[in-house]
């Protein structure tokens, strides 16, 4: 068995044993490389079974925010774990859930005021879609059951939600004959491409039940970046027209882009939303699907036939709630805007650099979010292992190396992982071009 990516030690058995065992997730596994074998966590670092310390540039697909093993957190799961772990939600109450409920809803924008819990971002975003189509129906509107939403997207892995993800972009090419069609457009960002979403909403709007879409920054679909105005816009027509929008803040919530949730910075209200990431500061699975009270309202009245039909069995799970009541603590105690403001300051020095080197295609930021992108390549595993060898967890997808650092980093930490990005794309750069 080789050794371990970027270091020379022999792995520990179990996790040569388990690799052939386990699947893992986006991977070709007939060739692929031990993944790095973590025995701890500690602030913004993942303590490898060698010893060896990397400054976790990821912050585990974006969500430990506050940085791993929080204390806070920590005292308010194991709590929850010694008095109750978990009670059904259907017809049984626990003031985790609820408090979380009110809390969230006091903290989101407008009248979001209603929330429905699940246990992922893919079934959250579901929940919303589901939301919609219903939300048409209970007020008679027959047909409305079309999705637009943008190239670039992503909202998850389960067969409705691939169905709204760019369909090359958005891994799922595959499967392009099964899933159900929907509208799939370019963000409106300039004058023709606006004109274009208006008169699609507006020849469209008997089919169309909602937009759905990423707001500011498309992560997984390639960490692309619109302005406010692009949001405005959206909004605006989305009135004109009488169509929904889902906004899917499963990325960008929780401070990611330098705002509480990204939609504050263009100042509007989506009709749903979506949470999930960084809601429990990345310590156990939780989502939330929030509804304003328009939408909430068409689902009553003195018949069953109009209520929402979903009940994930997890949902509200009492030490997820619990997490994410102490994460939320710590978002109140500490808002994140000062901060994300100086590691984006941070991000746009030390990344801009790697600008000039061969094969760079742009660099970009937006709040805690630093994006190279490169020219289309095949070396992400050899990257990851360079990563590893320079003391960071980074993990590139297609053509972008990115980080998205916990929102507690140090500025030495974060140099570090800029240093390290910088470095591996010109290192990858040479090696491109001795390869020839
Ligand atoms: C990660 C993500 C999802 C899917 O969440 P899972 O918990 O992986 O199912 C959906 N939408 C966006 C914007 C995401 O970043």
């Amino acid at each position: 068995m080789a050794d371990t990516p970027g270091t020379n030690s022999t792995p520990p058995a179990w996790l040569t044993d388990g690799f052939d065992h386990i699947w893992l997730p986006y991977t070709q596994m007939q060739d692929a490389p031990l993944p790095a074998p973590i025995a701890s966590t500690q602030g913004c670092k993942l303590i490898m079974e060698d010893g060896r310390e990397l400054i976790d540039g990821v912050a585990s697909w974006w969500t430990a925010a506050h940085g791993y093993n929080h204390p806070h957190i920590r005292e308010a799961v194991t709590k929850q774990l010694e008095t109750l772990p978990h009670v059904m939600l259907g017809g049984l109450a626990h003031e985790q859930a609820y408090t979380l409920a009110s809390r969230l809803a006091k903290m989101a924008p407008g009248d979001l005021s209603r929330v429905f819990f699940s246990e992922s971002g893919s079934v959250s975003v579901e929940i919303a879609m589901k939301m919609a189509v219903q939300y048409w129906i209970n007020k008679g509107a027959v047909g409305r059951s079309q999705f637009v939403s943008f190239t670039g997207g992503y909202h998850g892995d389960t067969f409705a939600t691939m169905s709204v993800c760019d369909p090359e972009e958005g891994m799922h090419s595959l499967f392009a004959g099964l899933l159900a069609q929907q509208i799939i457009t370019d963000l409106p960002i300039d004058t023709a491409t606006q004109a274009a979403f208006d008169d699609l909403l507006a020849s469209r709007t008997d089919d169309i039940a909602a937009v759905v879409m990423e707001p500011l920054v498309q992560g997984a679909g390639g960490m692309i970046m619109h302005a406010p105005e692009t949001l405005d816009f959206i909004r605006a027509a989305c009135d004109r027209h009488g169509v929904l929008l889902i906004l899917d803040e499963i990325f960008t919530g929780f401070g990611r882009t330098g705002t509480l949730f990204a939609c504050e910075q263009a100042d509007i209200v989506p009709d749903i939303m979506t949470l999930s990431k960084a809601l429990t500061g990345g310590t156990l699975p939780l989502a939330a699907t929030l509804a304003r009270t328009h939408v909430f309202d068409a689902f009553l009245s003195d018949s069953a036939e109009t209520a929402l039909m979903h009940g994930p069995t997890y949902m509200g799970n009492a030490m997820g709630c619990a997490a994410a009541n102490a994460a939320l603590d710590l978002f109140e105690q500490d808002p994140p805007g000062p901060r994300v403001a100086r590691i984006a300051q941070q991000l746009a020095e030390e990344l801009e650099p790697a600008r000039k080197l061969p094969g760079v295609r742009d660099v970009r930021v937006k709040g805690a979010i630093g994006v190279i992108e490169l020219e289309p390549h095949g070396d992400n595993d050899w990257m990851k292992a360079e990563f590893i060898a320079r003391g960071v967890w980074n993990r590139p997808f297609n053509n972008i190396v990115y980080t998205t650092p916990p929102l507690v980093i140090s500025p030495s930490d974060l140099s570090h992982i800029t240093t390290a990005m910088v470095e591996v794309v010109r290192d990858w750069g040479i090696k491109k071009n001795e390869e020839g």
